[in-house]
């Protein structure tokens, strides 16, 4: 530890503590970036609409593929009837036969309705999918556009803090150029544990802990000579006497 060093030097470190909250203010800023918590929330909600749009187009392919079964259906039931009415038409089969197409084309006219009001209700539902599709679509494209306007505020944001971190870290070593090895290496042991290394003593006051001192310490402080490094007896900070 060092006993002493130029006083001038020693109240430099105010400004080198100064600069090292205002790093630790900006590193505190750009992890709780509102636009972090924005972002996360917009990724959750395209990530539900692409799979809520997945789902919906998937039960259109299911619709069309009923669909063209029932259309297949149709088409075998009208070719049938077809049949059947032309060889009623033509007269030429037995009597018992032609009453047995009669029966058949009654029953076939019957299932044709049936299918076809089934095809009528598929398309509905087809229809109604459609309109589905298209509000999931548009949902999303704006959730896309919302993720995409964060990403680009917390772009901004960061790059702000960034260029500050770097003129500050550019001050800060500027600071401690000259400085002697054993005050910064003191300095840096304090900020480890987290702690702010250096304060002005103002009166009775640590301003790094905003503690008042006992008099004993004080009258200890003020008996070291003018180049002394003194601590805070409360938080370990070196004390700038002014
Ligand atoms: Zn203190």
């Amino acid at each position: 530890m060092p006993a002493k060093a130029d006083p001038f030097l020693q109240r430099r470190l105010l400004d080198v503590a100064r600069i090292d909250q205002a790093v630790a203010a900006a590193e505190h800023r750009r992890r709780t970036l509102p636009e972090l918590a924005q972002i996360a929330d917009d990724t959750a909600t395209v990530q539900k609409l692409r799979g809520a749009l997945v789902l919906r187009q998937a039960e259109i392919g299911d619709l069309d593929r009923d669909a063209r079964k029932l259309d297949n259906e149709i088409d075998a039931v009208r070719t049938r009837a077809k049949r059947d009415t032309d060889r009623l038409a033509a007269g030429s089969a037995p009597a018992k036969d032609l009453e047995n197409m009669q029966h058949e084309l009654t029953s076939l006219a019957r299932r044709q309705s049936t299918l076809e009001d089934d095809a009528l209700e598929l398309m509905e539902r087809r229809e109604l999918a459609d309109t589905e599709v298209a509000s999931t679509q548009a949902d999303l494209a704006a959730a896309q556009e919302r993720l995409a306007a964060a990403e680009q505020r917390r772009g901004d944001a960061v790059a702000d803090i960034d260029d500050e971190l770097k003129r500050v870290t550019a001050e800060r070593a500027g600071l401690l150029d000259g400085m002697p090895a054993d005050l910064i290496k003191l300095y840096e042991q304090i900020r480890a544990r987290g702690r702010t290394a250096a304060g002005a003593l103002n009166g009775a006051r640590c301003e790094a802990c905003r503690m008042d001192l006992d008099r004993s310490a004080l009258n200890d402080i003020w008996s070291a000579a003018p180049d002394a490094v003194v601590r805070c007896t409360e938080c370990g900070a070196i004390l700038i006497r002014s």
